[in-house]
């Protein structure tokens, strides 16, 4: 039996190792946008000059930022969309989801397209106010959590609990799961909007800024423009699957999820577009022609493979491959699926992803580490979970998941890992 000294102290480590991560996350982001502004894309130690950097908000910051968060909350709100049911939660129930995340996409590009054609708005607005607006942005993402830590404190699950009583584990790992304000479900809502779409909105602002130092676009920033925005398009196409991915099914919603839905992906995720603005053509045109194929075999992997699940999930009958899938039965009743992409490893959605991930940094050449941040901590984030995942799955199935991982051997990439 665990003393509650013992348990205290080990409350008070994970305590700790939370905050590091809440401490360390803001910083590191801007370091590298410091790195990349002032030092030329290359690896410097972070200095005073660095933290003397970071600004205010200013008005037009706080004005761009709340523009587009209520822009995308009103969107998601009024905009028609089509009902879905979540997987089944822990008392069995489902919750309804409104999906209409494809027209949400396409209206906001129509409203920023008005705002910059009209003049009210630069195209280059979101490098020129980048510091300000990160401020800003943290600053949003911080005071948001604190909501979501009340809000789960007010209203806790039913049933599964994975709060620990601690404030500061619980203030970043989140109190509730689906956090709602009547139909709006706040954790669906951050994952897929406000900082999705603001992610391509970054790369196609650098874009822009690309253009006005240079007078033109190069092709690796054209590239790397159009994979994002692919990505992201193609996302939205599939909305429904977003439903079964792990963080809306296993995540509790706080800052960890929150800061990372609305300030790490679209000011991390962007820093290719941004390295391109002083280095147009790191790569020759050629050498894109393999950037491409790598980009569209892992969207075959990746949108394959998931689309494989999914299908298999609502039919297990529908042919994968021409052929009748091929499963093994769990005492649960649910089926593994051991076809596809599914028989080759047990996360080839997770390679698909990476060989995208790879393309985007394969475009800034091979002069500089820091465009290569993005598939290097993608690659830390998917082992990860792939190991989350295993472990979960082998409390959940048992000894049939061990016959699974018996007859599919690999974790992600076949012959390899
Ligand atoms: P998965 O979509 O791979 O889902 C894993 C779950 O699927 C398991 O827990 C299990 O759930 C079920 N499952 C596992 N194996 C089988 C099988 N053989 N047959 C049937 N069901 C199976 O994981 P994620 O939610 O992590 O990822 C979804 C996508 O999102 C991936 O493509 C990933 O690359 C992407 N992603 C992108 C991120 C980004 O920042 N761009 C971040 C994280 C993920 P069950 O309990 O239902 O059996």
């Amino acid at each position: 039996m665990t003393s509650p000294s013992t348990s205290g102290s080990r409350r008070s480590l994970v305590d700790s190792s939370v905050v590091l991560l809440m401490v360390f996350l803001p910083p590191l982001v801007w370091w590298m946008w410091w790195c990349m502004v002032d030092r030329d894309g290359a690896l410097a130690w972070p200095s005073l000059e660095m933290l003397h950097r970071v600004p205010w908000p200013t008005p037009l910051s706080v004005a761009l930022y709340l523009g587009w968060f209520v822009l995308q909350a009103g969107l998601e709100l009024l905009v028609p969309g089509t009902w879905c049911h979540g997987a089944p939660l822990a008392d069995g129930s489902r919750l309804r989801y409104k999906l209409n995340g494809w027209r949400c996409f396409w209206l906001t590009w129509a409203v920023v397209a008005l705002l910059v054609g009209t003049g009210l708005v630069s195209a280059t607005v979101l490098y020129d106010q980048f510091a300000p607006l990160y401020v800003t942005m943290n600053l949003f993402a911080f005071g948001y959590s604190v909501f979501l830590y009340v809000h789960g404190r007010r209203h806790p699950d039913e049933g599964t609990s994975k709060t620990t009583g601690g404030f500061w584990h619980d203030y970043v790992m989140g109190t509730a799961l689906n956090p709602r304000s009547g139909s709006f479900d706040h954790k669906l809502f951050c994952e897929a909007r406000p900082g999705l779409i603001f992610w391509v909105a970054m790369a196609l602002s650098f874009g822009a800024k690309q253009y006005a130092l240079h007078g033109q676009l190069s092709a690796p920033m054209i590239a790397v423009c159009l994979f994002q925005f692919w990505y992201v398009a193609d996302y939205y196409w599939h909305e429904e699957a977003i439903l079964s991915t792990w963080d809306i099914r296993h995540e509790n919603f706080g800052w960890m999820l929150c800061w990372g839905d609305l300030v790490w992906v679209p000011c991390c995720y962007a820093l290719q577009a941004l390295y391109l603005i002083k280095h147009p053509n790191p790569v020759s045109t050629w050498m894109l022609v393999p950037i491409a194929l790598l980009q569209l075999l892992g969207y075959i992997v990746f949108r394959g493979s998931n689309l494989q699940k999914h299908r298999f999930r609502k039919d297990p009958e529908a042919l994968i491959w021409g052929k009748k899938p091929e499963s093994i039965a769990t005492s649960r009743g649910t089926l593994l699926l051991v076809s596809g992409f599914w028989g080759m490893a047990r996360h080839m959605n997770y390679l698909g992803d990476l060989m995208m991930g790879l393309a985007w940094c394969l475009v800034c050449g091979f002069d500089r580490v820091l465009p290569y941040f993005y598939v290097t901590y993608f690659t830390i984030l998917l082992v990860h979970r792939a190991y989350r995942d295993n472990l979960h799955c082998a409390v959940k199935y048992g000894a049939d998941w061990d016959r699974y991982c018996a007859r599919v051997r690999w974790r992600i990439v076949p012959g390899l890992y």
